[in-house]
């Protein structure tokens, strides 16, 4: 196990992560700053951004990304490909085991480990990820390019995925559980006024159809009448929602029940001293880019703050 000692260590990679080490490199903190498995984070797999101000006519999400990286790099921020795996809060200075084989120990760490998708969890589901499954219509909608589709949901990125995948599919059949969409009234107005998208209400998927090509269908069930029906489709895409990625700082952090970090109010502070967390690992309301480069910045000041203090402490 290689070793060594940073100031300031940034896990992720997405808005809030690159935000925090902007802020935490303009303060002369070096920070190191560890991508994670998704470099750039969620906004890699958005299309356009049109609601993050200052860009009046939108931009393409893995390119803000680059931006957002660069303008951190520009500062002095090194980033680095890798994962932290475990971590270790037990006592001061922290410690981060990154890809089972470098250890390092941190004055303060700052958690930008962002959000996953979720998946429904059957079977059929996890046979044909990747193969027909996909929580990211616009990563893998291009695939599926004149063929039907459905996807699994009733929030803004069910209704996001569906009106983009109904730009390239003859129908996109969107499959909501209740008999009514969470999604905010413009994106709904915009899919029940796209015509190649058709809502199953009330309707919950019951197994995922395929054969060695991959998925070949769904059967859907409505919860109000019992009914089934197979649709034949080729690209089955959930987006039901995400899940925080805090599994490694369980044993040291606390968290609320579905593993969003408790920050105490109105800080980036965790429940342990000198660490820090931003964006939607802690954020199970908004999770949108600007609230997590918002809440980056509070990581980096509040990682600033509590190192002067500490080394006042030491110098008096
Ligand atoms: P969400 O708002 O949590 O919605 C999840 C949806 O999935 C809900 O409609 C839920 O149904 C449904 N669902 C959950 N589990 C399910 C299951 N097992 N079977 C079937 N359906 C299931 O998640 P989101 O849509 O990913 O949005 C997350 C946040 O990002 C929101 O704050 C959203 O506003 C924001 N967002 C914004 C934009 C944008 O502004 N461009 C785009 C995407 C996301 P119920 O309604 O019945 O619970």
């Amino acid at each position: 196990m290689t070793k060594e000692d940073v100031q300031v260590l940034i896990i992720g990679s997405g808005p809030s992560g690159y935000t925090a080490a902007i802020y935490a490199a303009r303060a002369g903190l070096k920070p190191v700053l560890y991508t994670g498995g998704e470099p750039g984070g969620q906004l890699t797999t958005t299309n356009d951004v049109e609601n993050y101000p200052g860009y009046p006519d939108g931009i393409n999400g893995p390119q803000m990304m680059m931006d957002f990286q660069k303008q951190a790099e520009r500062f002095g921020t090194e980033v680095r490909f890798g994962m932290v795996t475990s971590v270790d809060f037990s006592e001061y200075p922290h410690k981060a085991i990154v890809d089972e084989k470098h250890e390092i120990t941190a004055e303060a760490v700052i958690i930008s480990t962002g959000a996953s998708a979720k998946y429904l969890g059957l079977p059929s589901e996890t046979k044909y990820l990747n193969q027909g499954v996909s929580a990211c219509a616009i990563c893998d909608g291009f695939f599926y390019k004149g063929m039907e589709v459905a996807v699994i949901g009733a929030g803004d990125s069910a209704a996001e995925e569906a009106t983009y995948l109904a730009n390239l599919c003859p129908t996109v059949h969107l499959i909501v559980r209740r008999d009514e969409m969470r999604a905010s009234k413009i994106m709904q107005q915009r899919v029940l006024n796209t015509p190649n998208i058709k809502v199953h209400w009330n309707s919950e998927t019951e197994e995922v159809l395929g054969d060695a090509g991959g998925v070949s269908g769904v059967r859907i069930v409505n919860n109000k009448t019992n009914e089934k029906t197979e649709l034949a489709i080729k690209g089955f895409f959930v987006a039901i929602g995400h899940k925080p990625n805090t599994d490694i700082f369980k044993d040291y952090l606390e968290m609320d029940d579905t593993g969003y970090l408790k920050v105490v109010p109105g800080t980036s502070k965790t429940s342990i001293e000198g660490v820090f967390v931003t964006g939607d690992a802690s954020d199970r309301v908004y999770r949108q880019a600007v609230t997590a480069a918002g809440t980056g910045c509070m990581g980096a000041l509040d990682a600033e703050r509590f190192l002067a203090a500490k080394e006042f402490e030491t110098v008096g």
